[in-house]
Order: structure tokens, then sequence, then C-alpha cells
């Protein structure tokens, strides 16, 4: 296969408050993070069997929720990520004013059903690794996007380059709905917000195609180009905060294109500030999984939530060399702690989780 040149890496993209590219980041091979582990065994057989052997006892769960269903055929999700994937009209629609087909790919967005709509200017940073995908069906998940041909030999810079925009497209978990978190109905927030964004993202896809233009998934990782495009800020808890929706907005892989866009700016909505003396999703985590303490680096980047990041936890896999320097956790809760009333930005409550399943926060 023909290699193409090397290109130039871009000065690293402002990302707002809550995170700073500080040092180089190494691409991480979506292979390795934990989803794919634990459908390889790789993470015991415990997470194994309740992730990949266990049908639910509710029918919304089987129907909504990845490998839980008693018929894969029942769970549309499966059926729509994988699907063959639809060729690029090649009678493609000139395009003379990136502004307004912005506007127009938004609305178009909202109008297929999502909630937040935003578009972020590609950086090799934010990209996965070019590795290709397993190719038996058993280690990939259902939810999964990846083709194994889009890299094509590509590195990072070059992908960014040729496809230079990211569309993030996403739904809102229910509200009221997720109010019974951890039960079945709270669970249900959760995944048909899921099911709905894949089905949105899956038809978005294919209008960019049909407009003549490529449309990649599976190849960003969605916090990264969320902060760019200003979706919110990144909270204590690891979780993309909205300024309307709070921590409810789901974050599925976000679509790679070469239609001219106008980008979004990253967006200051309080959460760095806030999350700084909040800190109730620390103390009310059941896994001890939230930091206490003040922003570490991991792998190039700065955030509370380093070490725990869809994009940095599983360790990298390199296309370029990178510190990665895991911090270590405070052993001790932090002295002040205090689980007060009142809203967060987040919409995260005072009242603790049910210890019996992982938090949404590790799903
Ligand atoms: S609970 Fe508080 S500290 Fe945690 S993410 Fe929400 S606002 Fe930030």
């Amino acid at each position: 296969m023909a290699m193409t040149p090397q290109t130039e890496t871009p000065p690293p993209p402002y990302l707002g408050r809550s995170v700073r590219i500080v040092g180089p980041v190494s691409n991480v091979d979506m292979n390795q993070t934990p989803h794919p582990r634990n459908s390889r065994g790789e993470l015991g057989k415990a997470l194994f069997n309740w992730y990949r052997n266990t049908i639910s006892r509710d029918p919304l769960t089987r129907v909504s929720a990845p490998n839980h269903f008693a018929d894969q055929r029942n769970f549309l999700a499966a059926l729509v990520n994988q699907a063959p994937k639809g060729k690029v009209n090649h009678q493609r629609v000139a395009l003379s004013d990136p502004a307004a087909m912005t506007r127009h790919i938004k609305a178009v967005a909202h109008h297929m059903g999502a909630d937040v709509v935003t578009v972020a200017r590609a950086h090799p940073s934010f990209l996965y690794a070019a590795s290709a995908p397993p190719k038996d069906s058993a280690a990939r998940d259902v939810y999964q996007n990846r083709s194994g041909d889009v890299y094509q030999g590509r590195t990072p810079e070059q992908m960014a380059e040729q496809y230079p925009y990211i569309i993030v497209a996403t739904t809102a978990w229910d509200y009221d709905k997720l109010q019974a978190h951890r039960h079945y109905i709270g669970d249900a927030a959760y995944h048909v917000s899921q099911m709905k964004a894949q089905m949105i993202l899956k038809a978005l896809e294919g209008y960019i195609k049909e407009l003549g233009y490529s449309a990649l998934r599976g190849m960003s990782n969605p916090q990264a180009a969320g902060l760019a495009s200003g979706v919110g800020e990144l909270g204590r808890n690891g979780l993309l905060i909205h300024r309307k929706f709070g921590a409810r907005i789901h974050m599925p892989d976000p679509i790679m294109t070469d239609l001219p866009l106008v980008p979004d700016q990253p967006v200051d909505n309080g959460v760095e500030d806030f999350c700084k003396i909040c800190r109730k999703c620390a103390i009310n985590c059941p896994t001890n999984s939230v930091p206490f303490g003040d922003k570490v680096v991991f792998n190039g980047v700065e955030s509370t939530r380093s070490t725990g990041s869809r994009a940095t936890r599983s360790g990298p896999t390199s296309t370029r060399t990178g510190e990665a320097a895991s911090p270590a956790r405070p052993s001790a809760r932090s002295p002040s702690r205090t689980s007060g009333g009142g809203a967060s930005p987040c919409g995260r409550s005072a009242r603790a989780p049910s210890p019996r399943a992982p938090c949404s926060c590790e799903r």
C-alpha cells in the first residue's frame, strides 16, 4: 500500500478551561479500551460473563442495552451499527457557504432527533490509533462503528487534514426516568438515549454521503471533540457537562468529515470553577473512582479526570511518543468532605447510588 508523505503536527487545540493538552499525546488504540478488552475476556471472567452472557430480566433493557438480549436481532442498535457502510455519492453537491452548510447540517441533525449538535475542528490528538479492529465479530462490541480501512496507511495528522471537521450529534438522557437510577427504569434513560443517538448518527452519516462527502465514525474521541466544539466542560466526574442537560448527555462516536463547515468554540459554563469546590460526585462515588484532588497530567492531557477518561484510561498504543504518568489517588477522603444539598451543574444529587451495580460513569 502506498504511503502518503508525513504532515506536520498542528499546535495543540484549545479545549476550554477544564482540559488542556500540555505534552505529547499518544493516540489510544480503540482495541485496548475497556469494552473491546472485556469482549476478549481480558478483564476477567466475572465482567466478561456479566457483560456478554447475561440476559437481562427486564425486556426494555434487552432491547436497548448492548449484549443483554435473548436474541441479538431484537436489539436495533446492533442491526444499525453492523449494517454495511454506504458509499459516498460521486455526484457531489457544490458548496460555497460553509456557514450556511453548518446551520443546515445542525438543523438536519436536530430534525432527526439530536438534542445537541456541534462541530469541532479535527486535531490528530483527538483520533484513535490507526489499528484495524479485530475481524471476528465476537471481539467487537455491538455499538462500535469502526471500519478497518479508514486510515489506509495515513497518519492521524493526514487524517485530520483530509477530514478537517468532526460533527458531534447526540441525545440527552430523560431527566425524570434518570431519577430511578439505578433501577431498570433509570438505566433505560441511558440505554434508550444511546440507541437513539446511534440511529441519528447512522442517518446523518448517510445524509453526508448522499451529499457527496465522506463521513467516518469510530475515529475520534468523543469527549475531545465535544470539548473543542463547546458541548460543555469536563466535570470532576469525568463526564462532559452541558449548560442545559448537565451530565445527562451521551457522547457516542462523532462523525469525521470533509464536508465544508465552520467549527464551534469551547465554552465556559462555570463547571471548571464549580467542580473545584463541589466534589459531591467524589464523596458519593461507590467505587472511589472520582478523584478529590487537583488536576493531573496523563498522556499529555491535564484534567481532573485524566486517568479515568476513555481516551487515556487503557494506556496508550502509540503512533507518536508521549509521557504517561499515573498519579496516585489520595488514600483517604478529604477531611473537608460535605454532602450538602443544592443543585450542581451536572445535576448530581447528594444521594449515594446503590452499590449493587457499576455506576453509569463506568459504562
Ligand atoms: S458533582 Fe459537583 S464536583 Fe462532581 S461533576 Fe458535578 S458539579 Fe462537578
